[in-house]
């Protein structure tokens, strides 16, 4: 059974998504996806102690690499099942991706999401929507009373729709990557990445770009401490989960890896890291003052986990990626982020 607690990775589903996979994504998301900006910043270059290179995923349409997966998954499916319309589940960004791609394929979506999602993910999503064909909505639940998938399952079921998950779908995990893959082509060489890892999906799809073009880079995944399942599924080499983790960065309250992002990050990533609350609230700080970038707390985690990892001296490395994976916060909740810091 997937998802349960103590069961090992299938190992056979690591190559389920190859460089070929990324490339392809990358050809279909030309012109489309936004070819987004690699930053940097003498702050920064100092905190960490090496060159730093930003890729500003934040500055993705929707506002977060997930459109990149969401468009590649999307425009992929045959006529037959463009035509019957896809289902998604997420508690934000994902569901604005897979709207927005819905939108622009002509494509009908059912958008599954928590009734306590950010308000600024939930209008945003009904506004992508508005432009997709009819029989598109939003359906909210109860995510204390209810388990997603199985809500979305059932209504996918009975609708016919094509189920495109947030993360644990190789053309998904083959999107995400191409934001990895655009990042070695600008910058070259580099000596370790950081990821962020909420369910893995942007973790794998970069992990398996790094290690086809840029073999000796290692790639390490970045948790909240609260919420460190893959940390832990990643250390103990068996699943480990975390229901409903109190941390800010909303973005990693995933409660586990999937079968495929587990087999990819076991196979592929070199380590997994956690960082406290305080730290990610530091780093969006750090990226507002000194980069002017509007970050969420999910995004802020690769960002802190380099920081963290340079001042434990664990970071022997001179040229650093850093994934930012999403700018879509709301202004209230940030300001009052940065004023408890
Ligand atoms: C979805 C999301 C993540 C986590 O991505 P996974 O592929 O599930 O690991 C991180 N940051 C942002 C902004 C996201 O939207």
């Amino acid at each position: 059974m997937a998802h349960t607690e103590g069961v090992p990775p299938d190992l056979s589903l690591a190559d389920a998504v190859t460089i070929g996979d990324v490339r392809a994504a990358a050809a279909r998301l030309a012109g489309v996806a936004r070819r987004t900006p690699v930053m940097t910043s003498r702050s920064l270059d100092g905190a960490v102690g090496a060159s730093v290179f930003v890729k500003c995923e934040n500055l993705q349409r929707v506002g977060a690499f997930k459109f990149r997966g969401a468009y590649n998954a999307l425009s992929r499916l045959d006529p037959d099942a463009r035509r019957r319309g896809v289902l998604t589940y997420s508690s934000g960004n994902h569901a604005q991706a897979v709207a927005l791609a819905a939108s622009l394929l002509g494509i009908p979506a059912v958008i599954v999401m928590p009734d306590n999602a950010p308000r600024v993910k939930l209008a945003a999503t009904r506004a992508y929507l508005a432009g997709a064909p009819a029989g598109s909505e939003v359906v909210l639940y109860d995510p204390a009373a209810t388990v997603r998938e199985e809500l979305g399952g059932g209504l996918a079921a009975a609708r016919g729709l094509e189920v495109v998950p947030p993360y644990d779908h190789p053309a998904v995990i083959a999107g995400q990557g191409t934001a990895a893959l655009e990042l070695f082509e600008e910058v070259g060489e580099l000596d370790a990445l950081f990821v962020c890892c909420g369910g893995g999906g942007l973790l794998s799809g970069c992990a398996v770009a790094a290690k086809a073009v840029c073999p000796a880079c290692r790639v390490i995944g970045v948790e909240p401490e609260l919420a460190d399942d893959a940390t832990r599924s990643f250390r103990d080499g068996v699943l480990r989960t975390a229901r409903n983790p109190p941390t800010i960065a909303d973005g990693a309250r995933t409660p586990y890896l999937g079968r495929y992002t587990f087999a990819i990050v076991r196979t592929l990533v070199d380590g997994m890291m956690t960082v406290s609350e305080r730290e990610i609230v530091g780093a969006m700080g750090l990226l507002m003052e000194r980069l002017r970038l509007v970050v969420e707390p999910t995004g802020a985690l690769a960002t802190a986990g380099a920081i963290r990892a340079a001042r434990e001296g664990s970071l022997r490395a001179s040229r650093v990626g850093v994934v930012i994976s999403g700018g879509n916060v709301d202004l209230a909740e940030l300001s009052g982020l940065l004023r408890g810091a």
